[in-house]
């Protein structure tokens, strides 16, 4: 948590902390806050459950700054030729005032980290992903997943590879195989999120794409 000037861990509250400070005004989740709040989250704790937390604007200025600033106005090299790295969810936050969401995930290698702006709608695929990814809830990946496995299929990774200059966008690619066959398919960004977490397959990101937030060395 950046908050007081401290990074790196983006949000530092544990499940039960979160629940002791649920306020009855829905406010902001720093101790002794009570602003209204400007952003929440989902985020992944160490042992892998999701808390939902959410910030007043002064909470989530040091977030935006430190994660989202960070990476606003890089261009991306159109195909990155470049190595992969594993990386795992972090969280996906919506800052409200600015009408924007999120996605973090960082590397399992390194410090670095991966920022991908998201639609509403792929915000709320993958925080559903992150919250209920492996349970009964019916959602689209899930459906997805399963007619691969019906289909004599396994699906192995997904991998954010690319980054298409024109659109704005990262290419995001499904890795299946039926018995030898490779089959690849072409996602976006919260797809490849949401059905990595589902299938508990490894996510894969081009190194061109991880960034290390000021402070963290
Ligand atoms: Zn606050």
């Amino acid at each position: 948590m950046i908050i007081g000037g401290r990074p790196p861990r983006p949000f530092h509250r544990t499940a039960r902390e979160c629940r002791v400070m649920i306020a009855p005004d829905r406010g902001c989740y720093q101790p002794g806050c009570t602003n209204s709040t400007n952003m929440s989250a989902v985020i992944r704790e160490a042992d892998g459950s999701t808390t939902y937390t959410r910030y007043c604007a002064a909470h989530s200025a040091a977030i935006y700054d430190a994660y989202v600033k960070a990476t606003q106005g890089t261009l991306f090299p159109p195909s990155a030729d470049v190595p992969m790295e594993e990386c795992e969810f972090q969280c996906v936050a919506s800052f409200h005032e600015q009408d924007r969401r999120f996605l973090l995930l960082s590397s399992m290698r390194s410090k670095r980290f991966f920022l991908a702006s998201l639609t509403g709608h792929q915000a709320e695929n993958a925080t559903l992903a992150a919250q209920y990814g492996s349970g009964d809830a019916r959602l689209t990946h899930q459906m997805l997943l399963q007619l691969v496995e019906k289909l004599g299929a396994t699906c192995r990774e997904a991998a954010i590879y690319g980054f298409e200059l024109h659109r704005g966008r990262y290419k995001c690619r499904l890795v299946v195989t039926r018995g030898e066959e490779p089959i690849e398919v072409e996602c976006e960004v919260s797809d490849a999120v949401a059905t990595a977490l589902t299938a508990k397959v490894p996510l894969r990101v081009s190194e061109a794409f991880l960034f290390k937030p000021p402070g963290v060395r």
